[in-house]
């Protein structure tokens, strides 16, 4: 008697890519025969077609460019990538029907929708006879793993990190690369290749060119070439002109390269740069661990006092910082560098959220929100944990009275202006002195009018600095008075 055929099918989702890959590896090592594909979740897709400039998501474009990439890899070993478009839950057991498949496979996510999706999907294919296998890939260690001597989620980073970092020393294998048996990739020629051009048009999005290329050769190529920069990372990151960060989190967040294949060389190069870099990494997790405790967090302040604050929140205001015009030049200039590139350096992101927050006052979560729609690398805990942190009404924040003043910041970070100069090109005519802020100059040469040229400050910074204080002290103070 012929052995059991026994078939398994891989759901590749935020984790595009085949190399180091823990569902696909143990599907390969469990099945005889592994299909792979991936569906365009309209819940979340439909949503971005609603919003300008419509049609184009630059997440999209990642996202096409790292499946066709996907694609090709998979031909290489006789197989291929199947795609869908619709919604998982009607997509995946159809396949899960057409393909005759015993066992499913996946990554786990823990976004509150995927989490919801998963279990949901795990029990609909469980019911039509189908096991379910997930895997732990994403984080080194998932949020309940790092817990306080009491048993309790930590609530401030640095005791988080030594815990994490301890717990590394004794669990190695974390960081064990998972192989792939591709002999086991089920066979597949009848389907022609997938291109960037079909996926984008499947998916309802048209073509726009990212910086970043999508896929892990390109993500792969970064990683290695960053290990060169690494040793000067904890002097370089601020320097938001001269790129002294990786740029990885784009790759990171689709999965083109895993959280193993960061960590490992963060522990390779052992230097000052290499400890803050993978610092960094650990508060990657230590936000994944704060928003799986507490999921609230989403709507409402991590800290208690700040729930019943009202925000004064100009709508003038926040569209003049959406659009970079706010007449202060280093938030317009990062502004309008999220707008064009879907990008913004950590300091910048940390500046204009002080800025939206703590001087003009804005709703923070208007900004996050704002953010989510436009970032790359849009990852939902990181970009709450660090607009809370911005704020100063999140786990471990900063205090609400550390206001960054962005002038003093773009003249430390970025002392000729260039970054400012490449995004606001009409203040190119000023001087490395005066392009700070150039409504603070009194000489400024007669081809610059300041409110022609360059919009006037839309609000005086001091006084909005103090406002901030009060309201900030105000909710402070208010929530020590017991509530009635
Ligand atoms: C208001 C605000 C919003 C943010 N939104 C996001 C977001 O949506 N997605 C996102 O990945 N990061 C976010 N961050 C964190 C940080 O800004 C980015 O991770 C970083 O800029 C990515 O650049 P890089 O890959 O060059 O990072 P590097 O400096 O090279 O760091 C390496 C990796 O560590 C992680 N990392 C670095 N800094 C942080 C941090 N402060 N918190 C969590 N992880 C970090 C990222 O995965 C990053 O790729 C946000 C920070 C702030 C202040």
């Amino acid at each position: 008697m012929a052995p059991k055929i026994t078939r398994g099918f891989v759901w590749i989702r935020r984790d595009i890519r085949l190399h180091d890959h823990p569902a696909l590896s143990h599907a390969l090592e469990a099945c005889s025969e592994v299909h792979v594909g991936f569906i365009f979740d309209d819940t979340i897709l439909a949503p971005l077609k609603t919003r300008p400039p419509l049609g184009i998501d630059r997440r999209v474009q990642f996202i096409a460019e790292s499946l066709a990439e996907c694609d090709t890899q998979l031909r290489q070993y006789g197989s291929r990538l199947h795609i869908r478009y619709g919604n998982p839950s009607l997509e995946i057991p159809e396949l899960v029907r057409a393909l005759n498949i015993d066992r499913v496979y996946f990554n786990r996510d823990y976004s509150p929708y995927a989490v919801s999706r998963d279990t949901d999907m795990t029990e609909q294919l469980e019911s039509m006879g189908a096991s379910v296998h997930s895997f732990r890939d994403h984080v080194i260690f998932e949020p309940e793993e790092i817990l306080n001597n009491a048993k309790k989620p930590y609530g401030v980073f640095t005791p988080y990190s030594k815990a994490w970092r301890d717990r590394l020393s004794i669990s190695e294998d974390r960081l064990t690369p998972f192989s792939t048996k591709w002999s086991h990739l089920a066979k597949s020629f009848d389907e022609p290749p997938l291109k960037v051009g079909f996926l984008l048009e499947l998916a309802g999005f048209e073509h726009i060119k990212n910086d970043l290329k999508g896929g892990s050769a390109a993500g792969l190529l970064r990683l290695n070439q960053f290990t060169e920069k690494m040793q000067h990372y904890d002097q370089a990151r601020d320097f938001f002109g001269e790129e002294g960060t990786s740029k990885l989190s784009v790759y990171l967040r689709h999965g083109c390269i895993s959280i193993r294949d960061m960590v490992n060389v963060a522990l390779s190069y052992p230097s000052l740069g290499a400890e803050k870099w993978l610092s960094e990494l650990i508060w990657r997790e230590f936000y994944q661990m704060i928003f799986h405790f507490h999921p609230w967090v989403n709507d409402r302040p991590y800290q208690n006092k700040f729930r019943d604050m009202q925000w004064p929140t100009s709508e003038v205001y926040f569209e003049a910082f959406k659009n970079g015009h706010t007449g202060f030049p280093i938030i317009d200039a990062a502004m309008r560098c999220l707008n064009q590139t879907g990008w913004m350096p950590n300091r910048l992101r940390m500046v204009t959220a002080s800025f939206l927050t703590k001087i003009l006052l804005v709703d923070w979560k208007r900004g996050e929100r704002y953010f989510s729609w436009k970032l790359l690398d849009y990852e939902l805990q990181s970009n709450n944990g660090g607009w809370q942190w911005a704020a100063g009404i999140g786990c471990d924040a900063a205090p609400y009275f550390r206001i960054f003043n962005p002038i003093t910041q773009s003249k430390t970070y970025d002392t000729e202006g260039g970054f400012i100069r490449q995004y606001c090109p009409e203040l190119s005519v000023l001087s490395h002195a005066q392009i700070h802020f150039p409504a603070g100059e009194k000489q400024l040469p007669l081809s610059f009018q300041l409110g022609v040229h360059y919009p006037m400050p839309i609000v005086d910074y001091a006084s909005q600095r103090i406002k901030a204080l009060e309201l900030f002290s105000h909710a402070s103070a208010s929530a020590l008075v017991p509530k009635n």
